[in-house]
């Protein structure tokens, strides 16, 4: 089989693309970012790469046509952006999908479309099955834009269903493991180990109560697998991760323990890292009964093995 994964480049993609491949299908991946954590594949003959952006709609039709399978996941993401370049995430997430959809349509390809836990905003009653409410803020907060970009990305998946396009929906909850972002930049797990590494403080935003279900990548990446393998996943929206809760300060309190490091942690007020325009999600939980019976898969790496395991790898990667 042939399949696409537009933005797979990025950590998810990468190891999604290791997976397929692994299989023996034949990987093609349209991205506009860096190939660092594909550069182990480059030299293979089933892997092809091809630098560019969903915005180029002849490369995209041509790879859509070529292809069996779709994967959407080429988004901009990441707290930093949210704040920083709101145009950039709405105009990716929204326009660069309905490009997708439509070529997807026109060939009558099926699209895994890759959304995300933050689609359900701060709904404060967890756990989140995949039709409860999403509750949002304000316009004017620009860390809503990122949850109204998926969420429209959503529905336009549906609209194209109505049209008869086969379509899954899967929303990732912070999933982590091996690549995942830059030391320092991006998520709570690569800016911890950036500070484990040095052995500086871990900077824990508010009083560390908030929660997050943390999934680890194998488990994450089996079951985006089953999303668009599997016939009985076609039509369903899926939540990815494990309803293991853990609060930030007890995983600032893990990392410390599994790196060895000499960090202590050191409670920091929000405005000190996202500025004033980001609000914090309290509890993120989701229901993963769907992902278990329909996908076939359980995340229950536990917290401390999979931290182990992106730490040994980070640590390496650093030196
Ligand atoms: N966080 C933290 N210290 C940091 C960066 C993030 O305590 O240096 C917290 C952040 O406030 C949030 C959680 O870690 O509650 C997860 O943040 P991340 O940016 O990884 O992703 P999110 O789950 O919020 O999308």
């Amino acid at each position: 089989m042939k399949v696409l994964l537009t933005g797979g480049a990025g950590f998810l993609g990468s190891h999604l693309a290791d997976a397929f491949l692994k299989d023996r299908h034949e990987v093609y991946i349209l991205d506009t970012g860096s190939s660092l954590k594909i550069k182990h594949q480059l030299e293979n003959p089933k892997f092809h790469y091809i630098h560019d952006s969903v915005f180029n709609l002849e490369m995209l039709d041509s790879l859509i046509m070529k292809c069996d399978l779709i994967y959407h996941m080429a988004a901009v993401v990441g707290v930093e952006h949210y704040v920083a370049d709101p145009y950039a995430v709405l105009n990716v997430n929204i326009n660069g999908t309905q490009n997708v959809l439509r070529l997807a349509h026109k060939h009558n390809k099926k699209v895994v479309f890759t959304s995300t836990s933050e689609v359900y905003g701060r709904n404060p009653k967890v756990p989140w099955d995949e039709d409860d409410d999403r509750v949002l803020g304000s316009t004017r907060i620009d860390r809503w834009c990122y949850s109204t970009s998926k969420g429209a990305g959503e529905h336009f998946c549906h609209a194209y269903r109505k049209m008869g396009l086969p379509v899954v929906i899967v929303r990732y909850f912070n999933v982590y493991g091996p690549r995942l972002d830059k030391i320092d930049v991006g998520r709570v797990l690569t800016i911890f180990i950036g500070q484990l590494l040095r052995n500086e403080p871990v900077t824990v935003i508010g009083d560390g109560s908030q929660t997050r279900c943390f999934t680890f990548i194998d488990e994450a990446i089996r079951a985006t697998v089953a999303a668009g393998l599997k016939p009985e996943a076609e039509g369903g929206i899926f939540n990815i991760g494990t309803d293991v809760e853990t609060t930030i300060k007890d995983l600032a309190q893990l990392m410390i323990k599994v790196s060895g490091a000499k960090s202590k942690i050191k409670f920091v007020p929000k405005e000190s890292i996202y500025g004033e325009s980001y609000e914090d999600i309290q509890r993120r939980v989701p229901k993963v009964e769907k992902m278990n019976r329909i996908l076939g898969v359980k995340a229950d790496t536990p917290l401390e093995e999979g931290l182990r395991q992106t730490w040994e790898w980070f640590r390496a990667f650093a030196q």
